[in-house]
């Protein structure tokens, strides 16, 4: 699957805004964002003007995009789906992002980041009902079980991942038992519980995709 391989933290330079894209170092002091970094580019204080309504909603949606690594036309596909579910399109597709196997994996703690989850999904270290599933955009239903393949639950990586549980914890809708590398999807989540998408103004992407 095509994925961005440029320097990520120029991402979240660009939106002056921490996507999280980078596990540990996000958290350290190494995040150039803690070191106020300003925007990439030749003006490092980044734009001083206005921008237009329509520059606005860009930058949500490149936001939202990043922050789940997708690419625009993965991101323009999950959006129509928001669009033929029934409710509310933003709270839609919040939920789509959610659920999706790389997302979840993440939010388990198998991975510090959602590009490293999408790479152990890739590689065939997950299981979903006992069945492996190597597509990162397979979308996990409530009461889904996700664990970690046994021949791949002593990887150093996942074990590191699984350290991060003592300190954050995990999110309310995810039922983890970390000594299994095992979790179930318990429900979806509702878009007030999505805590670090708070500042995320969906509706903006929304007015943006409805042009
Ligand atoms: Fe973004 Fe993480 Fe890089 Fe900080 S360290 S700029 S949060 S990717």
């Amino acid at each position: 699957m095509a994925k961005y391989t440029g320097p990520v933290c120029r991402l979240c330079r660009t939106e002056q805004k921490k996507l999280f894209l980078k596990g540990d170092r996000c958290k350290s002091e190494k995040c150039p964002l803690n070191r106020k970094r300003g925007a990439p580019g030749k003006d490092p204080k980044g734009r001083t003007g206005k921008r237009s309504e329509y520059g606005i909603q860009l930058r949500e949606k490149q936001k939202l995009k990043r922050m789940y690594c997708m690419l625009e036309k993965q991101f323009q596909l999950t959006f129509d789906k928001a669009q033929r579910m029934p409710g509310i399109t933003g709270d839609n597709l919040v939920q789509l992002l959610e659920s999706r196997l790389d997302n979840v994996v993440f939010r388990m703690h198998f991975a510090t980041s959602r590009a490293q989850a999408r790479q152990l999904v890739s590689h065939g270290h997950i299981l979903v009902n006992g069945k492996s599933v190597n597509i990162s955009s397979y979308i996990v239903r409530p009461a889904d079980v996700i664990e970690v393949k046994e021949s791949s639950k002593k990887f150093v990586v996942i074990l590191d991942a699984l350290k991060e549980v003592s300190k954050s914890g995990t999110a309310s809708w995810i039922d983890l038992d970390i000594d299994a590398q095992k979790g179930t999807y318990v429900s979806h989540p509702r878009r007030a519980d999505v805590t670090d998408l708070a500042d995320i103004k969906e509706q903006l992407v929304v007015e943006l995709y409805s042009k």
